[in-house]
């Protein structure tokens, strides 16, 4: 497939001093990009940036309030984690802007890869926390949900549990929430049988994972959990929550994913998208802080996503796959596995 990166250098300008979730975090991604030999073939597009009534479609506008007014006031930490500088309210509707501008570009057949920062996949309807303000993805979802489509899929393997994300469509059949994540870890939620409610019962699908994963082990869960209930939502689009903080050398996650583990994960959603929706696949940035094992983690994807060429992941250990094996029986009451 033809591959897009979204990516602004504007991106720095969201300040968060000596954090880990770092202003130099993307520049480092693009910049061992344009080194390889991929960037001929990547097509670099500008974000636009979004506007306030596309975070309303997740968030309370007195979320919004609260960090339009943080910016202004020169910034603030809003808890341990999640800084606010001046320019974090711009940048923060140009990270969602990315998302957003990422699913346009499925009219130009590409599989797109929003490099956005500010993360978003911790921020709830009503709260910023764990170095996410507005959520990215989820209101890319949403989005797309107001634009007509019926049912889209969240695919989620950042290391931490995406509970922003499984908040805002906790009680909405329409948006599939699939999460893969270490367990226990931050934030503390996504245990098996978070499930959904209401109508949403059955459509939020966690995978909590031990520490010490393999590639085998999360295509495993891709194979076990990720893809079958994929399959059976049949959904008209496939966003990725692409957190890199599962992979082994990250400061943050206790994980051991490689190259070829984000490489599988890339491609078999993307094989995903292209037998259920038209390749309309789109990923979007999340964590991810080992600066050099990050920006080789996203090559590997768009290369993967590229050339289609499977990459081997080794055999799961056995405590990953009766981790998975528990997931499958609290998914056993809504889906065929
Ligand atoms: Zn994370």
């Amino acid at each position: 497939m033809k591959t897009a990166i979204v990516w602004d250098e504007a991106y720095a300008e969201h300040d968060t001093g000596g954090h880990p979730e770092g202003a130099d975090r993307i520049a480092t991604i693009v910049a061992y990009l344009e080194a390889s030999n991929l960037w001929p073939q990547i097509d670099v597009v500008k974000p636009k940036p979004a506007t306030e009534a596309d975070v309303l479609l997740v968030h309370t506008p007195a979320h919004l309030e609260m960090i339009r007014r943080a910016a202004q006031g020169g910034g603030h930490w809003i808890d341990a984690d999640t800084h606010v500088s001046p320019r974090s309210f711009a940048i923060a509707l140009l990270a969602v802007g990315g998302a957003l501008t990422a699913v346009e570009l499925w009219d130009e057949g590409e599989v797109p890869f929003a490099l956005v920062r500010p993360p978003g996949h911790h921020a709830t309807p009503d709260r910023a926390m764990g170095f996410c303000l507005f959520n990215n993805v989820a209101i890319a979802a949403a989005s797309l949900l107001q634009r007509g489509y019926e049912r889209v899929a969240i695919i989620d393997w950042d290391v931490h549990h995406g509970n922003g994300t499984q908040a805002a469509f906790y009680d909405d059949r329409r948006v599939l929430f699939v999460s893969l994540h270490q367990w226990p870890h931050y934030p503390g939620s996504g245990w098996f049988d978070e499930c959904g409610e209401g109508d949403g019962e059955g459509f939020t699908v966690n995978v909590p994972l031990p520490g010490g994963c393999t590639d085998g082990d999360y295509a495993f869960g891709f194979a076990n959990v990720v893809e079958p209930i994929v399959r059976q939502f049949a959904p008209q689009a496939i966003l990725v929550s692409a957190g890199q903080d599962p992979h082994r050398d990250d400061p943050l996650g206790g994980m051991d994913v490689t190259d070829a583990g984000f490489a599988h994960m890339a491609l078999h959603s993307l094989a995903l998208a292209q037998e259920l929706c038209e390749a309309r696949l789109a990923l979007v940035l999340e964590g991810g802080y080992d600066r050099r094992a990050s920006a080789a983690a996203v090559a590997a994807m768009l290369a993967a996503l590229a050339d289609e060429r499977a990459h081997p992941v080794g055999k799961p250990q056995q405590r990953a796959m009766a981790a998975v094996e528990r997931a499958v029986d609290a998914q056993k009451a809504y889906w065929e596995l």
